[in-house]
């Protein structure tokens, strides 16, 4: 047997009936037709919004990374929880304004912006965050053209990194934003080429468990905003200062407590540097604000044996959920926390490997997890389902159906 992540422990039963949102699984695949199914519990979401702003100082901002999970009605309603929307494609700019977020509290990062992204951003009055001096220059040239000031801040590459991150994106060679030694130059040049210079933003890293680390990294990016800014000798209207908060997926994970991060950036915010006197500061949170929201809901098709170990498998599997498969950002596979919804709570029978239907030995979805008894017809949930599921996994791969996805509360 293997072990498996922590199930949310708010996750309850009815007749041993898995509950979401307070309604029972096997109704809720009823409600959209079938299985596939993502089901994502806003009431979830809104309180862990409900953490971050009982725990963060009032002047930082929540801003909301879309790509953890950008289904339309989950957005709509984050436009109304949030400060702001983080966004990365000319996509995502359309999906954050259908969802009716105002264009001057949405920010564009990504590398690799086309000229037609940079236009309709620009455009719409949403900030850039530019990711290279070849950048600046074409929204500069562009915002010109149409007879639009920029709306332009700097993405830089901080010279550190957040410790003990699930995925690091600062500190070394780095594709995102500019290197820290440069960052004030650009910001200078945007600044004289007629820009409106929105302030700086600093990422360095994504699922973190470590409050000691992200607190360290808050109080590097501080100083590094800080330095910058008097060598622009300007003041940021906005610091994003990042993320990272990180989610317990996986045996041993323990879940991230904020509070103290929040304390902590308290106290920075406090005896920040004088050029920061009057900016806003800003995190930036993905699959922490949606994560634990979502559960992934299959059905077992077959039950087989091979070689003295049981397969249990089912009508969903990494085209969905690529990430509780193993092959999105991690090196060694474990296993996300899995349940048979309509025997939760039941005592566990012999492991068993849950596999889904692609025609791949990648697709393994419960590696000899232990379950209830397992049959035909029974119900698989895999738990942290809310972020980078449906949107981050690859659909078109052999041909199965996209998964439907129902939102709650
Ligand atoms: C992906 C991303 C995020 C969100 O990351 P999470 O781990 O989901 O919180 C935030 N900011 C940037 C720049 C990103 O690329």
């Amino acid at each position: 047997m293997k072990p498996m992540g922590p199930i949310p422990a708010w996750f309850a039963s009815e007749e041993g009936m898995l509950l979401i949102g307070g309604c029972g699984a096997a109704s809720l695949i009823d409600e959209a037709g079938d299985t596939p199914l993502f089901v994502y519990d806003m009431g979830i979401v809104e309180a862990q919004v409900r953490r971050f702003r009982d725990a963060m100082p009032k002047a930082v901002d929540l801003h909301y990374a879309i790509k953890a999970n950008p289904y339309a009605p989950l957005l709509t309603r984050m436009a109304g929880q949030v400060d702001g929307f983080d966004i990365a494609s000319g996509g995502e700019l359309a999906m954050a304004l259908e969802a009716g977020m105002a264009p001057d509290r949405i920010s564009f990062a990504g590398p690799g912006k086309r000229d037609d992204e940079l236009e309709a951003a620009i455009f719409a009055g949403v900030t850039l965050n530019l990711e290279s001096e070849g950048e600046g220059r074409r929204a500069l040239a562009i915002a010109d053209r149409i007879g639009k000031t920029p709306r332009l801040a700097v993405r830089v590459n901080p010279d550190f990194d957040l410790k003990g991150s699930g995925m690091r994106m600062g500190g070394g060679a780095k594709p995102f934003g500019v290197d820290a030694d440069r960052a004030a130059a650009l910001a200078r040049a945007v600044i004289a080429g007629g820009a409106d210079w929105r302030g700086w933003h600093i990422f360095a890293g994504s699922q973190n468990l470590d409050a000691m680390a992200i607190i360290e990294t808050q109080a590097a990016t501080m100083a590094l905003a800080a330095r910058l800014s008097d060598e622009v000798g300007a003041s940021p209207p906005l610091v994003n200062l990042g993320g990272g908060f990180g989610l317990a997926y996986f045996p041993g994970d323990e879940p991230l407590d904020i509070r103290p991060i929040g304390v902590a950036l308290g106290t920075a915010l406090e005896e920040r540097a004088d050029i920061l006197r009057d900016s806003r500061f800003a995190l930036e949170l993905g699959r922490w604000l949606v994560g634990e929201a979502g559960v992934y809901l299959t059905r077992v098709i077959d039950v087989k044996i091979s070689q003295g170990e049981t397969f249990v498998v089912v009508d969903g599997g990494l085209h969905h959920q690529l990430a509780a498969s193993g092959n999105f950002g991690t090196v060694v596979r474990r296993n996300y926390p899995i349940a048979v919804a309509n025997r939760f709570g039941a005592l566990p029978a012999d492991p068993v490997t849950v596999v889904g239907c692609l025609c791949t030995p990648l697709d393994r979805l419960g590696d000899r997890v232990a379950l209830p008894q397992v049959q035909e017809g029974d119900l698989v949930a895999v738990f942290l389902a809310g972020a980078y599921g449906a949107s981050a996994s690859p659909a078109a791969f052999l041909g199965h159906p996209s998964p439907r996805q129902l939102l709650l509360g």
